[in-house]
């Protein structure tokens, strides 16, 4: 059990983060004994515990007493650690002398920011940043684009249980990966052009010509578009007008192929409310090029189908971010014209600010997918995790990872299919090592020309298949993060010394059920190193009953 000390003002961000890091913690209560007391209050107050884990910035009477004061405040730094990348957003500092930790190091200087020592049968760790402020800052404003590709709030997670295994105590928890797989992929499709029939001659028209044509000439020409690829653009573009006349097939209006291409997999489509409406932003009316030129009533019978071969329908909000009551307005649209209330909803462009988490739950939404990136892919929250804003009360946000139009846009990232793989993999390859939802939106007209980003979508699949993730709607993976944080746990001492952790799950049935994990301590006599592999067992935590773990501590 881990005892916290922290800021009052932290509180909800420590509750948060321990729903992440699911393992048994409570705020340090004074009659209780903890094993690991981690104290981020910015006092060094001495409390019995095997492992103290002392994070923060400022002087304390520790660091006096030790006479190793941290050095002068630093920000936007990054630390390196057993050769992963940790970046920091707020302050950190190094702390200099013998026995410095050399695994938790400033990349730049190179300079330790951790150090262990051992006095009176217990481990101090000294860590010069402040944990709770990286969570806050990650869950509110989110990572720069030039960090995205970093699950940072992860690797604190397995930082802070590096150090705990590391002092030989065992780290018991639920890992955020429904039982039988490692993963969660969260399939989605933004619905914005579902039809080229309902665009005239209109911008959106007259950039696909110009995309179909000449761009896919010029890429042609660099070597960038197979020729079979430009010949389908060029007689694409031909077609057009008989599309319009009704002689030829509307070629966009095709995105129900996806439950072809997605067979056996569940998805979510996302669909807009109203058509001719850009709607707003936080200084006045949003470009027009944001508004439809559909509605969702325009495609009703086609989404029906959708959610009868099992896929979700979401909504692409317009004001919903901005307003609790346009909110509802957009929700009761799609819940007519599909007549199932709808749970989900992202943002058309991704607009969002801090307060839309709270706006939505009150529209009745259970979860938001837009905390993402438009130019890039990647973590901006640093998690694979649904998380729960810190201004909503009940909403989930799953956040959003990979976006079609982000990767290859001129605009964006501009890149090759092979650029493309090369920067969706690592993100793959986070996601088998920390678990969690990879979510990924492939817009409707994605797989249809002038894109033709089909092929590229397919073999990402068949990838994402061989590594065995669960792929539910995201409402069901949402239904499995919430069952997640409703699991109790409890642990009491036993007379032979060891620990008995329970954990309770009344979540039966309806998704995945969860994975009690205990990682066991590492044995050595030298100095603490916390490593990034470390061993663990599991055990299925069984459907509405109590699973046990004994846990024996030194
Ligand atoms: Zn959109």
């Amino acid at each position: 059990m881990i005892g916290v000390l922290a800021k009052p003002e932290d509180y909800n961000v420590v509750r948060e983060f321990f729903e992440l890091f699911k393992t048994p913690w409570e705020f340090c209560r004074r009659d209780r004994h903890y094993d690991v007391l981690l104290q981020a209050d910015g006092t060094s107050n001495d409390r019995p515990a095997a492992l103290v884990l002392l994070y923060g910035t400022e002087t304390t009477a520790f660091d006096e007493h030790r006479k190793r004061l941290p050095s002068a405040p630093r920000r936007n730094t990054t630390l390196l650690w057993d050769g992963d990348s940790i970046p920091l957003y707020d302050n950190a500092v190094a702390i200099a002398g013998d026995g410095a930790a050399r695994d938790v190091t400033f990349a730049d200087t190179g300079e330790s920011v951790a150090y262990a020592t051992h006095s009176r049968g217990r481990t101090i760790v000294r860590i010069g940043y402040d944990l709770f402020r990286e969570i806050r800052y990650l869950l509110t404003a989110g990572q720069p684009p030039i960090h995205a590709a970093i699950p940072t709030l992860e690797r604190h997670i397995a930082l802070l249980r590096s150090w705990i295994v590391a002092a030989g105590i065992p780290v018991v928890e639920i890992p955020p990966t429904p039982a039988g797989h490692p993963f969660t992929v969260c399939l989605t499709h933004d619905l914005d052009h579902p039809s080229l029939r309902f665009h005239r001659f209109d911008r959106t028209t007259l950039g696909f010509l110009y995309r179909a044509v000449i761009g896919s000439a010029i890429k042609a020409c660099r070597g960038r578009l197979p020729l079979s690829a430009l010949r389908r653009n060029v007689s694409a573009a031909l077609k057009l007008p008989f599309v319009h006349l009704g002689w030829a097939g509307d070629f966009w209006l095709e995105f129900d192929r996806y439950l072809q291409i997605e067979k056996g997999l569940a998805s979510t489509f996302f669909v807009i409310p109203v058509k001719g409406d850009p709607g707003r932003t936080l200084d006045g009316p949003a470009p027009s090029l944001r508004a439809s030129a559909y509605a969702v009533s325009d495609i009703a019978d086609r989404i029906r189908a959708l959610a009868r071969g099992g896929s979700e329908v979401g909504v692409h909000g317009i004001d919903a971010w901005l307003d609790s009551g346009q909110a509802s307005g957009e929700r009761e649209a799609v819940s007519r014209a599909t007549g199932t209330p709808t749970a989900g909803v992202r943002m058309h462009w991704l607009y969002f600010d801090a307060q839309s988490p709270a706006r939505l739950e009150q529209a009745g939404f259970a979860y938001d997918s837009t905390f993402g990136y438009n130019e890039t892919v990647g973590f901006r929250a640093g998690t694979l995790q649904a998380f729960k804003p810190l201004t909503a009360k009940q909403l989930l946000e799953l956040p959003l990872h990979v976006m079609d139009t982000a990767l290859f846009y001129p605009s964006h990232l501009d890149l090759t299919a092979e650029a493309a793989k090369t920067k969706v993999l690592p993100l793959v390859d986070e996601a088998e090592q920390h678990g969690g939802a990879l979510t990924i939106n492939w817009h409707d007209r994605s797989i249809a020309p002038e894109r033709l980003w089909g092929d590229f979508y397919l073999d990402l699949l068949d990838e994402l298949k061989r590594r065995n993730p669960w792929f539910p709607t995201a409402a069901q993976a949402i239904a499995w993060f919430q069952r997640r944080r409703a699991a109790r746990f409890e642990t009491s001492r036993q007379s032979d010394g060891s620990v008995r952790t329970r954990a309770c799950d009344d979540g039966a049935g309806v998704v995945p059920g969860l994975t009690l994990r205990m990682h066991t301590p590492k044995v050595s006599d030298g100095p603490l190193r916390a490593t990034r592999r470390t061993e663990y067992i599991d055990a299925p935590v069984a459907d509405s009953a109590d699973t046990h773990m004994a846990v024996s501590y030194p």
